[in-house]
């Protein structure tokens, strides 16, 4: 019944990812063939042994972003893009500082406060 359905969706989600992956194949062995392996961070050299240890970093962080002239990729190694990351991720505004959850600034706190003041108020202009 809604097999045909789910399966054809499951089909489409199965090319798209299969798409992404040729893309990323195709990206990786163009910048292979472009560059020497050599990662150009740390300046490790590789060999088809541990080739799949160098990866390709895209510049400006958007793989999605192939320039055939190679101008967006960089070879580094898994480290150094790891790193490369890292830096980038840490410089953007606002990481690393983990505010309290937004119940704080939630308006009902400041209403609850409201009705507990009312209520103190009473009680202080009685005892006063
Ligand atoms: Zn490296
Ligand atoms: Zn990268």
């Amino acid at each position: 019944m809604s097999e045909s359905k789910s399966s054809r969706l499951d089909d489409l989600v199965a090319r798209s990812r299969q798409d992404q992956a040729a893309r990323e194949r195709g990206y990786r062995e163009q910048a292979l063939k472009m560059y020497p392996w050599v990662c150009g961070r740390c300046g490790r050299e590789f060999t088809r042994a541990n080739l799949r240890e160098l990866t390709v970093h895209h510049r400006d962080h958007n793989h999605d972003n192939n320039p055939p002239d190679g101008s967006n990729w960089e070879l580094l190694c898994l480290y150094c893009h790891d790193n490369e990351h890292q830096r980038f991720t840490d410089a953007a505004p606002g990481r690393g500082t983990t505010h309290g959850s937004t119940a704080t600034h939630s308006p009902f706190a400041g209403l609850a406060g409201l009705l507990k003041g009312d209520r103190d108020a009473g009680d202080d202009s009685s005892s006063s």
